[in-house]
């Protein structure tokens, strides 16, 4: 363990490793950071890299530390940038030994293949420590997602609510999840922890770091890990339904509508290519909704999702009770300007 105090903040940062058995011989080093308050406060866990392709939260992550670093803090914040370096080290979601999807299976298991032993590290010697925690994804290859937080059950649910409005997107949803998923498990445990989906896989972008930095201060404000008080949207929208817009043929795919965008019946969502008929065809919205996901390649193959739209008939409002003093209310209708306006 190395320790490393600052003279002008009493923030003491403790870096850690995980050692995990790869074999009888080989082990697996994961690195983590305790950043260690003045005084007692929440105990927060922030990770990424569960899945190793999924970069926004790694860079999140790396960006957070010599800022927290830098401020007065109460209680404790554990950063856990890349949590299957395995999967990051060969541009994979899953572990290579194993076959194995790091998160699919939490809590893990001390005697089972390298990335059981793995969840189960993580989950015993990081995750049961916190109050709270955030898990930051992004779509897959190919997909690139608006920000948005997932809300699984857990015996605290109200207070996962509340991280999710305080992370600040516009859109939450709600769906079950896996008993297996990190963030399931934690909430069996009282551990409320928010799933957050920024960007897609394989890419860095600017915007979705921002959403994702912003997220997580405006949380530890909110906790009262860091001082301030959060910035917040008056609304946060919980919508589940979802209509997947398929390719019809394949050919090269044309967006025209961004992410976050609300669309109607009849609009255009993209035009299609099609190489063999050298003819160009529109593809309209069929329903009422907002942009959640759009395929990011040109090329396209019949049968392929090229956007998401989430149907907002049966949109709920995040109705989480914040505490009092904690926050105040801006009155945006883009989350953008929510995170341009926030002082760091
Ligand atoms: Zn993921």
């Amino acid at each position: 363990m190395r320790m490393k105090g600052r003279l002008d903040t009493m923030a003491i940062v403790e870096e850690k490793f995980l050692r995990v058995e790869k074999s009888q011989t080989e082990v697996v080093k994961v690195r983590y950071s305790i950043i260690h308050g003045d005084d007692d406060g929440p105990r927060i866990f922030v990770v990424a890299g569960v899945h190793g392709h999924e970069l926004t939260g790694i860079e999140v992550i790396r960006r957070l530390k010599p800022y927290l670093e830098m401020m007065k803090l109460h209680g404790r914040i554990t950063l856990l940038p890349v949590a299957n370096p395995v999967a990051f080290s060969t541009r994979q979601r899953g572990t290579i030994y194993d076959n194995k999807d790091l998160n699919r299976c939490f809590p893990g298991d001390k005697s089972g293949s390298f990335t059981d032993k793995l969840a189960y590290e993580i989950f015993n010697e990081i995750v049961v420590d916190n109050d709270y925690g955030i898990d930051l994804h992004t779509g897959p290859e190919g997909r690139v997602l608006l920000p948005h937080t997932r809300i699984r059950k857990c015996k605290r649910i109200n207070q996962v609510k509340a991280l999710s409005r305080v992370f600040g997107t516009l859109i939450a949803m709600s769906p079950d999840g896996v008993e297996s998923m990190l963030t399931s498990c934690a909430g069996n445990r009282g551990i409320p922890t928010i799933g957050v989906e920024l960007g897609e896989a394989y890419r860095i972008d600017e915007y979705f770091v921002n959403a994702g930095f912003f997220g997580v201060v405006n949380t530890l404000r909110y906790l009262g890990v860091l001082e301030g008080i959060a910035n917040v949207l008056d609304k946060q929208f919980i919508l589940n339904e979802r209509h997947n817009v398929k390719a019809e043929h394949n050919g090269l795919f044309f967006p025209k509508v961004n992410l976050g965008q609300v669309v109607k019946k009849g609009d255009i969502l993209g035009e299609l290519y099609n190489i063999e008929s050298d003819t160009t065809e529109r593809i309209y919205a069929e329903r009422k909704g907002i942009i959640l996901a759009r395929f990011s390649q040109s090329v396209v193959l019949p049968d392929m999702t090229i956007m998401s739209i989430l149907t907002v008939d049966d949109c709920l409002l995040n109705n989480a009770a914040l505490k009092k003093g904690r926050y105040i209310i801006n009155h945006y209708k883009n989350p953008e300007n929510l995170w341009s306006s926030f002082e760091y």
